[in-house]
């Protein structure tokens, strides 16, 4: 066993601080931050600067469809929201595991805190994780280590157990302090940015497992626009501005069609599934043209094409629907 360590980089307060704590422990680090697709990816350039700042090592790991698997059939279920931090924790750890050999490095490190967070920083579902993951012995938690049994690279004396420390509960003045302390400064709220833990999100997230809808590209535009379920296979999404409309038209795939009013300003909308009927299409074309700047009980013209072939615009005539109306396709 040598000192290098891969450590969990959320680049929360906590995890900036098991960092530095295992570095004056004796620990040779290097990030290893995860990219989710649950979290937004301007944090992905935050990460890279805190890292630089930190000045050690990181590595990049995208998350794919196993993660996936996990979170829509977590074994310990949800928190709050359709965040399932136990299972998604373990499957990190399991995670960097696997890749300790790549780096020759030996020992893990996470920023958890005994009793910080109400569901996943319990005593009991924090060795619950590390059991699920295979890490218990070669997990070391420097901002509470001296709260839990000595882990093996401290019963060896890899690292000064004397140097670790006694963080818990919710409590956050102690990490305030210790960061003043190592003059760190500009760091987001502990668990901000994964959009797991919002509630509307996770309903619009279970409305795309319960239409057996799901991949990476749906989930992450969960998030863009306004959406509504027409049919188990025909969901609409409508842009709220210029940056959605355009967010939208990037994350179009072949299949999905693009609609818009024609000689008004509004959104674009995108009809995506796999059983897009006639009746769906105008009701699609309705719900677009609610949100158009057109006039509100007269026909409209909709086009629309599908992404692989935009030469090839159809249109169809409709009313706009009214906003009661609009309201019973919403997902909410
Ligand atoms: S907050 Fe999100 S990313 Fe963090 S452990 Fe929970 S589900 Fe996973």
């Amino acid at each position: 066993m040598n000192n290098r360590a891969l450590a969990l980089f959320s680049g929360g307060l906590d995890s900036i601080l098991a960092i530095k704590v295992s570095q004056r422990a004796g620990a040779d680090v290097t990030a290893l931050h995860f990219i989710n697709p649950f979290v937004s990816e301007v944090k992905t350039e935050y990460i890279k600067e805190k890292a630089k700042e930190l000045g050690v090592p990181l590595i990049l790991e995208p998350l794919g469809d196993d993660y996936l698997e996990i979170i829509l059939k977590p074994k310990y279920g949800y928190g709050k929201a359709m965040n399932p931090c136990i299972d998604c924790r373990a499957f990190m750890l399991k995670k960097a595991k696997e890749l300790l050999p790549k780096y020759n490095a030996s020992f893990l490190i996470s920023g958890e805190v005994l009793g910080q967070r109400p569901k996943s920083q319990m005593r009991h579902s924090m060795q619950q994780t590390a059991r699920e993951a295979g890490v218990e012995d070669i997990l070391v938690r420097p901002l509470t280590a001296k709260n839990l049994p000595p882990t093996l690279p401290e019963r060896l004396g890899i690292i000064d157990r004397e140097k670790l420390l006694d963080f818990s509960g919710r409590n956050r003045k102690p990490q305030m302090a210790l960061a003043r302390e190592l003059g760190i400064q500009n760091y987001p709220s502990p668990a901000g940015g994964c959009l797991l833990t919002q509630v509307e999100y996770g309903k619009k997230l279970k409305d795309l497992i319960n239409h057996g809808q799901y991949d990476l590209r749906e989930i992450k535009r969960l998030n863009i626009g306004r959406q509504f379920r027409l049919s188990h296979g025909a969901k609409l999404i409508v842009g709220r501005n210029h940056e959605e409309n355009e967010a939208l038209k990037a994350s179009a795939k072949d299949s999905d069609i693009l609609m818009r009013v024609q000689n008004f300003k509004g959104p674009l909308a995108v009809l995506t599934g796999n059983d897009i009927s006639y009746v769906a299409l105008k009701t699609a074309a309705r719900i677009t043209a609610r949100y158009a700047d057109c006039p509100k009980e007269q026909k409209v013209t909709v086009t629309f094409y599908r992404i692989n072939n935009p030469k090839n615009k159809e249109a169809i005539e409709v009313i706009p629907m009214a906003s009661e109306e609009v309201s019973t396709y919403r997902i909410e």
